[in-house]
């Protein structure tokens, strides 16, 4: 496995990959867990030869955010990738993608403004920036990314498609702990009390999408079922919830309640604190089966 920080080395690689070997990439901020080994996996079976990329991206954070906590454990990290037969990895240093004078940034797309785009604001422009620079740099013909961050494959792909960039962007599905949890290199910040109030957001999905296969109509009524489960400021649940809501799976605008709708069109998502620790999930929802 090459293991390079050197933007100029990981593009001599990829460009000597011979034309009819199909390279995957799978870009990630390090502190490997079974989600991002489920992308690495998907890679392996979509193309020929897997890069994986690993930076912590400044730009991506803001300044009250945990850029300075988030966890490197690089050897760690390394030698599971080893294991999965990944053929490079790209992990660069903060001079190599931003040197001195560096001022190039990407105008995110629609569909990066509301929920995490409103709440983090600069956030998306910092993905997108890093993203198409890694696109750049290893120019692979398949990228995986995890519905985890389903805000965020939107987003890339509309970026993909809107700047022409000859990638096609598949989505993963969320990898969770046994209990429901959806796995994040951030739960590792979780206390053993944090933990267990964790599953609040894996039981609201589930309500959610219950009463959407039931046929529940009222979007009203869906978000209030998380509600009902995240408990906001309750001992047992969130300490604070920044959204559950049901939108447009597509645009992720909210939906009228008056136009005909399918519970297929729509996605659920959840951003909710315990302490420090801000956790987010998703549920794409799905209709009653059809009945004769
Ligand atoms: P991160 O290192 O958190 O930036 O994540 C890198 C990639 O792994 C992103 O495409 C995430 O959506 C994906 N990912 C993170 N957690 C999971 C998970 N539990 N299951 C599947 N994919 C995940």
């Amino acid at each position: 496995m090459l293991v390079t920080c050197d933007p100029c080395d990981a593009r001599r690689w990829t460009e000597s990959t011979t034309s009819n070997r199909r390279v995957a990439i799978v870009p990630t901020m390090g502190s490997l867990h079974e989600g991002h080994l489920s992308l690495v996996r998907r890679a392996c079976a979509l193309a020929d030869e897997v890069v994986v990329s690993i930076f912590v991206n400044p730009t991506q954070f803001a300044p009250h955010e945990d850029l300075a906590r988030y966890p490197r454990p690089i050897e760690d990290d390394l030698a599971m990738l080893e294991r999965e037969g990944v053929a490079m990895v790209y992990s660069p240093s903060n001079d190599a993608i931003y040197p001195p004078g560096y001022s190039t940034f990407v105008e995110p797309p629609a569909v990066a403004e509301p929920l995490e785009g409103k709440l983090r604001p600069g956030h998306f422009r910092g993905v997108c920036t890093i993203v198409l620079k890694l696109f750049q740099t290893i120019p692979a013909t398949v990228a995986v990314f995890g519905q985890k961050d389903f805000q965020q494959a939107l987003v890339v792909q509309a970026m993909v498609r809107d700047l022409d960039i000859p990638i096609h962007i598949d989505v993963a599905p969320t990898i969770r702990e046994p209990d429901g949890l959806a796995m994040s290199s951030r739960n590792r910040y979780l206390s053993t009390e944090q933990r267990a109030r964790s599953l609040c957001l894996s039981r609201a999905l589930d309500a959610c999408s219950q009463l959407a296969q039931e046929n529940e109509r009222s979007l009203a009524s869906l978000e209030s079922a998380m509600l009902d489960q995240l408990r906001p400021g309750q001992p047992d649940g969130a300490d604070h919830v920044d959204y559950a809501v049901v939108v447009d799976r597509r645009t992720l605008h909210p939906v009228q309640q008056s136009i005909s709708w399918q519970a297929s069109d729509l996605v659920a998502l959840i951003a909710a604190r315990l302490g420090s620790t801000r956790l987010i999930d998703n549920r794409l929802l799905h209709s009653p089966p059809m009945t004769l």
